[in-house]
């Protein structure tokens, strides 16, 4: 709790905020008073509020499930990746990219981006915190926000800043038969190379972005790929 001193940690489940007159209770085990805003998420766009609230003097505390920043970029993306939009359409508010990087930059340039990026702006995410609910206390007036067990917190915070992403959870259909495939079936985040293909015949469903890259991976690794499409390209 060091690095958050301007948070009050309570021992009890009755709290009390920073000026000692408002009480509140809390059924988790451990309740945690925020004086500034809770971001969710310490993904680009949770790093790029904290920096921005940072530069209005705006201190906050970020809240990760994971237990590293950008964890959609290190450890749910292929490795042949690169930013798929031309790198002014991708850096961060207040600070650019390194005027080296390539138009598209690499997976690893942009992780390393962010991770600099946290550093400048001084973003120390609490990490393995993952957030299983969010509830606006109309009697308080303040956010409850709780994380899952073990470990189990509730912080409570006047302002809620929820940045979990779009792609952060993966999607997987349901496909009728599927449980007689006896195949590997394996969606795009847990994708990491086509080298483990080799040789095989592999059904890529989908041809956005990730479906027709995954598809050039396999080929470069001499597997053969076949694309299904459900609407048009
Ligand atoms: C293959 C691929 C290529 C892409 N290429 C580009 C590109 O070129 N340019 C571009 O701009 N975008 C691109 N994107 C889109 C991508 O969504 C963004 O780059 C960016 O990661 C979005 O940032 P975000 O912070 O909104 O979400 P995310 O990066 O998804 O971050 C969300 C964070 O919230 C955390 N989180 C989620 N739920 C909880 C919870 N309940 N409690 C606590 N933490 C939680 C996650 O662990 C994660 O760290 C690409 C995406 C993919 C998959």
């Amino acid at each position: 709790m060091d690095d958050y001193n301007y948070l009050r940690e309570v021992e009890g489940k009755t709290a009390h905020d920073p000026y000692g007159n408002m009480s509140f209770r809390s059924s988790a085990k451990r309740c945690v008073w925020v004086p500034s805003p809770v971001i969710v998420g310490a993904g680009p766009s949770g790093l790029a509020v904290a920096a921005c609230l940072k530069e209005k003097g705006v201190p906050s505390l970020v809240l990760e499930r994971s237990n590293c920043i950008a964890s959609l970029w290190q450890l749910k993306t292929y490795d042949r990746l690169k930013l798929h939009l031309p790198k002014q359409f991708c850096e961060l508010p207040l600070m650019s990219f390194p005027k080296d990087f390539p138009t598209y930059p690499t997976k690893q340039q942009f992780i390393q981006y962010l991770e600099d990026y946290a550093k400048r702006f001084e973003i120390k995410p609490v990490f393995n915190q993952s957030v299983v609910s969010a509830e606006f206390d109309e009697n308080l007036g303040f956010w409850r926000v709780r994380t899952a067990p073990p470990g189990e917190v509730e912080y409570v915070c006047r302002w809620l800043i929820v940045a979990t992403g779009e792609n952060a959870e993966a999607v997987v259909p349901a496909i009728e038969g599927a449980e007689e495939f006896e195949g590997a079936v394996v969606h795009t985040s847990g994708y990491k190379s086509g080298e483990v293909y080799k040789g095989k015949k592999v059904l890529v469903v989908g041809c956005g972005n990730s479906g027709m890259e995954v598809c050039l991976d396999l080929c470069n690794h001499n597997a053969t790929p076949s694309l299904v499409v459900r609407d048009t390209v």
